[in-house]
């Protein structure tokens, strides 16, 4: 997929999947804006640093984005948190951090960069949902509701702005080989590695994603090759959908 002259924002590019997207879009000749709480020691055309639950951070990363490349091609809005459990156990702080990081963050980038887009005549946007999005797992109420909420918002701005030449797709992974798996094992008291092995086992596949399994789709969506899919929720799952 060839990527060559096109300029790529990238929330959440010093985590697993951000920084397998990255890369895979450095590689195919496309100039990356990272973003993320810390950026240090990413290789990438520009570093924009900071929180995206600061809405003024939010609102003006896609112009940073694009007076720091020459232009906004693609968005991939990747960033995200996970906080575990039933409603009941849910804090009014972990509340507001998944709805200001899944949610509202990706609702401010995209409403910033598609007129930036738009004047540009067109673009693609990527958004980083979940199996969970589209069918919830146990045990993580609020986690699945902004993936539902991602999941959803995508497919309206997919039918809200293709007329502007702009493809609004999202990805929706199952379980992925990166430290947010990786940490809930460790909090639970399991060893990551032996874990993930044997959930590498209920995969119809045999083995969970790793992040470059997803990054080559993110990297298909935002790519001409996407060219006629527009509020497409692409699933990523190895074969296990969540049932
Ligand atoms: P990760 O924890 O490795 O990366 C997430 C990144 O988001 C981190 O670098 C983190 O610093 C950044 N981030 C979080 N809060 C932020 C904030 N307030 N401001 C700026 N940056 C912030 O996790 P990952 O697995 O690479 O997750 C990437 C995306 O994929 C997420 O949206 C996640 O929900 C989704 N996803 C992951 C899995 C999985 O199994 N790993 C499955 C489905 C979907």
């Amino acid at each position: 997929m060839e990527l060559t002259g096109k300029t790529a924002l990238i929330t959440g590019a010093a985590g697993g999947i951000g920084s397998a997207i990255a890369q895979r879009m450095r590689q195919a000749g496309a100039r990356v804006a990272v973003a993320d709480v810390s950026v240090e020691g990413i290789e990438a055309d520009a570093h924009l640093p900071g929180d995206l639950r600061e809405s003024a951070y939010a609102d003006a990363l896609p112009q940073h984005a694009a007076d720091a490349l020459g232009g906004l091609n693609i968005v991939v809005n990747n960033a995200g948190v996970i906080t575990r459990g039933a409603v009941t156990e849910t804090s009014d702080t972990d509340w507001a951090l998944s709805l200001g990081v899944n949610v509202e963050a990706p609702f401010r980038i995209c409403r910033a960069a598609i007129p930036i887009m738009a004047a540009r005549g067109g673009g693609a946007i990527v958004n980083t949902a979940s199996c969970w999005g589209l069918r919830p797992g146990p045990n993580h109420a609020v986690y699945c509701m902004t993936k539902a909420a991602i999941a959803s918002l995508t497919q309206c701005m997919g039918m809200d702005h293709a007329h502007q030449g702009i493809r609004i797709n999202a990805v929706c992974p199952n379980e992925v080989n990166t430290p947010m798996l990786r940490s809930g094992f460790e909090k639970r008291g399991f060893d990551p590695d032996t874990a993930v092995a044997e959930l590498g086992r209920t995969v119809p596949l045999g083995r969970i994603a790793e992040p470059e399994d997803i990054a080559d789709v993110v990297m298909f969506l935002a790519s001409d090759a996407a060219r006629y899919v527009c509020g497409a929720l692409l699933e990523v799952n190895g074969g296990k959908p969540v049932s």
